[in-house]
């Protein structure tokens, strides 16, 4: 059976081959220090789950939901992201309106789908998150990559994102917090984001905020629009469930933006999956959002203490010049390049996949490598495995990272 070239040219997930070997080990006996997943493996607040199961008895819970969504959920999302981010897009030109998608995921698919021309370019901030050149890609567009560094804390100078624009630059994504380097852009970033931004109205900001509510140290997330409002005109907020209500599974996820831009993503919604998950939009529409915070809390106090962890253990082997505070998100990105276990691998090429699986091997840990995040050398540690555990992880892989072949 001949496949098409346009399903030959997306890249298979990176994870998938981790998830083989971490398979192959844990069948053989090895403890594995799964350290991989991109969620909170915590049950969703107690209220939410009692809300759904109080939705179980309405014939509409179970029937076809509007395209865009729920009208009653739609305003509900814009009243919730108005008072999160501190705007008003009553206050700025335009018609602003909201689609819900099944999963922020769609919301992004179908935004790329909806702007994107054969060979325009998307710019992408590396690390960046893993599926945005494969959806560029599909729509036809070409992601243009600016780097950063870990010194920086992964934050890419802003100009070099000038000098990466060109005529053909249709967008750029911007997420913050950060999948996978566990860090927002700071203040003085977005503000010099924003100045950019000034000199090319046309360009489209994707600003992926789907971590927005978990961040564990001050100073807080900001977002470019709140030092200048006018340039909500020419932004797409993206956000969802599946992070801060800890619900991955149930594939919610939401966009808001100029309305000429939300019907057209309308319209492709339409003709593939329909509306999102009725039953967790009515029971949405139900909940009380000011109780994320209180579920939260308990989340960000251990992530808080992973991060302690992780600090305490690269000062141990003698790594503190290779470490970072993370303040979001729930990962660590770790840059190989300047520890002693570099020197055992060659230079001439990203060695991200093979040392990962020397760390899993030799360590029990599985880490996610740099590859899925066109970041070489490097690979992303999620913090989310319980104190105990992580403690042990962190011990085997510092001891790793902190050796050299004698
Ligand atoms: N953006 C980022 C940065 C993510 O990490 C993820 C999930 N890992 C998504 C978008 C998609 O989230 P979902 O479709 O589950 O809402």
């Amino acid at each position: 059976m001949k496949l098409s070239l346009r399903v030959e040219d997306v890249k298979e997930s990176i994870t998938l081959t981790v998830n083989e070997q971490i398979n192959k080990l844990a069948k053989g006996g090895q403890h594995i220090y799964n350290l991989t997943a991109g969620q909170l493996p915590f049950k969703p607040s107690s209220e939410f789950i009692h809300i759904i199961s109080t939705q179980l008895n309405f014939l509409k819970s179970y029937q076809y939901s509007p395209v865009r969504g729920f009208p009653d959920l739609t305003s509900k999302i814009k009243t919730h992201i108005e008072k999160k981010r501190g705007v008003s897009f009553d206050d700025v030109e335009g018609d602003y309106s909201v689609i819900v998608s099944n999963g922020s995921k769609q919301s992004l698919y179908n935004v790329f789908g909806s702007i994107l021309n054969p060979s325009d370019e998307v710019i992408l901030l590396t690390p960046y998150w893993v599926s945005y050149p494969e959806m560029i890609k599909f729509w036809g567009g070409e992601p243009k990559v600016v780097g950063s560094n870990a010194f920086d804390r992964f934050m890419p100078h802003i100009d070099e994102i000038r000098k990466a624009v060109t005529k053909k630059t249709k967008a750029i994504i911007v997420n913050s917090p950060n999948n996978p380097a566990g860090i927002h852009y700071d203040d003085a970033w977005m503000k010099d984001f924003a100045v950019f931004l000034k000199e090319h109205p046309d360009l489209i900001v994707v600003s992926d905020e789907v971590y927005s509510e978990i961040s564990y140290y001050d100073p807080k997330p900001s977002f470019f629009y709140q030092f200048d409002r006018s340039l909500l005109a020419q932004t797409v907020i993206v956000d969802g469930i599946s992070k801060s209500f800890a619900s991955t599974g149930l594939r919610v996820g939401f966009c808001i933006a100029q309305k000429p831009l939300i019907d057209a993503m309308a319209k492709i919604q339409s003709q593939t999956t329909s509306g999102a998950s009725s039953l967790i939009q009515k029971s949405l529409i139900e909940f009380d959002f000011d109780n994320l915070e209180n579920f939260l809390d308990p989340v960000k106090a251990q992530l808080r203490e992973c991060a302690e962890i992780v600090r305490e253990n690269f000062r141990i082997v003698n790594l503190s010049h290779c470490w970072y505070q993370t303040t979001s998100a729930f990962y660590y990105f770790i840059d190989f390049s300047r520890m002693p276990v570099s020197e055992n691998y060659s230079k001439d090429k990203d060695y991200s996949i093979e040392i990962v699986k020397d760390i899993l091997d030799q360590t029990g840990v599985a880490l996610v490598p740099g590859a899925a995040f066109g970041f070489p050398n490097s690979a992303r540690m999620s913090m989310t495995l319980e104190v105990a555990p992580f403690t042990e992880a962190m011990e085997r892989l510092t001891a790793f990272l902190a050796g050299k072949k004698q």
